[in-house]
């Protein structure tokens, strides 16, 4: 099988001790020679320097690597700002997000969706940066409908994306569904597989039932008839995200894009069974 592209993606960690475990789980998931690493930005822009910071140590240390943006919350002054300090510090690449706020945060900002920070970003700085945008097969969970959440989708595209990762999943069939739809819209962009290993019975039910992305029933009564037995848990979630990956490739995903909640084990090992 030709080698894919994949990504690996990290939070900006939040303490010295953090700081150093990452370098020592960074240092591990390089061996697997991945496309680039990518950290994730605090919606709001609470994590602006840490993620600057991240983004500028894994560039020190040879990787290449791409800061996430999100602009929720954040004025037209605030994100030129930002895309000002990444093209000082030649970063080329970014993920364009709308971001989250957390509840009682306040008022949105001057970006409603991401597809306005797209537009934003191309005005601004042309072609400089190359972008990635988020993509949900199934379906963002504040979308009106499934057709209405491609359409929105497809504005990012056209608004000058690149390229798409998706939110993670566990149906192969909602991501092909997904890539056909999206083609006959006229979006011929790369969408790459966003994929979060399974680790955590509690803390993959709490994500999901956030994000929307559905545990099929068989994995989730398998996951929790193992009960505290973390080693069948992981066992079991790394026969199952490898089969999605297998199909995934198999079916003609340009790349992978893997979730790695700042741990290496899990995105090693899968990625060590494909190859
Ligand atoms: P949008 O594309 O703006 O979509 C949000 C919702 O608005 C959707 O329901 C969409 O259908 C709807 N919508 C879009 N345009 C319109 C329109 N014109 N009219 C009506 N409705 C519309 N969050 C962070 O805070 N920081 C990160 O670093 C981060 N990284 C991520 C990386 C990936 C790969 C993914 C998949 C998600 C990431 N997220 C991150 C989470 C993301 O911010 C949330 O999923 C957020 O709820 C939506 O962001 P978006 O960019 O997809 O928004």
């Amino acid at each position: 099988m030709p080698q894919p592209n994949f990504s690996i993606e990290f939070f900006p960690p939040k303490t010295p001790e953090g700081v150093e475990k990452l370098r020592i789980v960074r240092a591990k998931l390089a061996v697997l020679n991945p496309t680039y690493f990518s950290v994730t930005f605090g919606a709001g822009g609470t994590t602006q320097q840490g993620t600057l910071d991240t983004v500028l140590e894994m560039r020190a240390e040879g990787f290449a690597a791409a800061p996430h943006l999100s602009c929720v919350g954040g004025s037209a002054e605030s994100i030129r700002a930002i895309l000002q300090q990444y093209k000082a510090n030649d970063i080329h690449r970014l993920v364009a997000l709308r971001g989250d706020l957390p509840s009682g945060y306040g008022a949105g900002g001057e970006f409603r969706y991401a597809s306005e920070l797209v537009e934003f970003i191309r005005k601004e700085t042309g072609d400089w940066f190359r972008i990635e945008v988020a993509a949900y097969p199934e379906m963002h969970p504040q979308a009106r409908s499934p057709q209405d959440d491609l359409k929105n989708f497809a504005r990012k595209i056209q608004a000058g994306a690149d390229a798409a990762i998706t939110q993670y999943f566990y149906n192969a069939d909602a991501y092909f569904q997904f890539v056909d739809a999206a083609n006959k819209l006229g979006v011929n962009v790369p969408i790459v597989a966003g994929i979060m290993p399974i680790t955590n019975y509690t803390q993959l039910m709490r994500f999901s039932e956030m994000c929307g992305a559905e545990i099929p029933r068989w994995v989730r009564l398998k996951l929790a008839s193992y009960g505290d037995d973390s080693a069948s848990i992981k066992a079991f979630g790394l026969d199952v995200v490898t089969q999605l990956c297998e199909r995934l490739l198999a079916g003609g995903a340009p790349g992978l894009h893997f979730y790695s909640m700042n741990q290496a084990v899990a995105t090693s090992a899968i990625w060590q069974r494909l190859l």
